[in-house]
């Protein structure tokens, strides 16, 4: 597969980066972490894309509990920061990092509001049917841990999953006009923030009768 640069950052975007990335009305953004429980698992990388495909990986190192730049950049108000799986991903920034992330959009809640032909919305249906291009998933499970010693493949595999994202959402929020689901979109992207916050108090379905 064919790849365009990228590059490898520790602890924090760094400064010189950040007027740029905070110029961009939509950034996309993915983390990898130790596992899928907050409380439990380390976040161990978080990828970021702007529009002119710019894309940061940064490696968050054992034991971190703050990254400011970041922080400043993915609670920006006039950014919208656009994720696959949204629900997980700003739990995991709000938990290790305290980053309230907003405003965002997720790719997946799009995909299952509009792509309702489709019982596949993981990232990999979504980008190969939106934007012809099939995403090498092998290294998903891997070992994130050692965020300084990551293989090539590994990096490259992360940086690619933030790569289609904002054109993915540009094609998904043209499909939720045409189906007049915008709106309820938006409600849904709004509504995200706290899901995931009842995430990590553990609560669970609540909503239910
Ligand atoms: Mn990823």
């Amino acid at each position: 597969m064919e790849l365009k640069d990228f590059q490898v950052v520790d602890r924090d975007l760094p400064e010189d980066l950040l007027p740029a990335y905070l110029q961009a009305e939509s950034l996309a953004v993915d983390t990898e972490t130790m596992g899928l429980l907050p409380h439990r698992d380390r976040l161990c990388l978080v990828q970021l894309c702007d529009p002119q495909d710019h894309v940061t990986v940064i490696r968050i190192l054992q034991g971190q509990r703050e990254a400011p730049h970041l922080k400043q950049l993915l609670e920006a108000k006039n950014t919208l920061k656009i994720f696959h799986f949204a629900r997980f991903d700003i739990a995991m920034l709000r938990c290790h990092l305290d980053i309230q992330v907003a405003p965002l959009f997720c790719t997946k809640v799009a995909s299952k509001l509009a792509r309702t032909y489709s019982p596949r919305h993981g990232l990999k249906d979504v980008v190969l049917e939106l934007e012809q291009i099939e995403l090498d998933k092998t290294a998903q499970s891997s070992d994130w841990g050692n965020a300084l010693q990551l293989s090539e493949e590994q990096l490259r595999y992360a940086a690619n999953d933030v790569r289609y994202l904002i054109s993915v959402h540009k094609k998904l929020m043209g499909m939720l006009q045409r189906e007049d689901r915008w709106s309820l979109a938006q409600q849904c992207f709004e509504a995200i923030s706290t899901m995931a916050l009842l995430d990590l108090l553990q609560y669970k379905d609540i909503f239910e009768h």
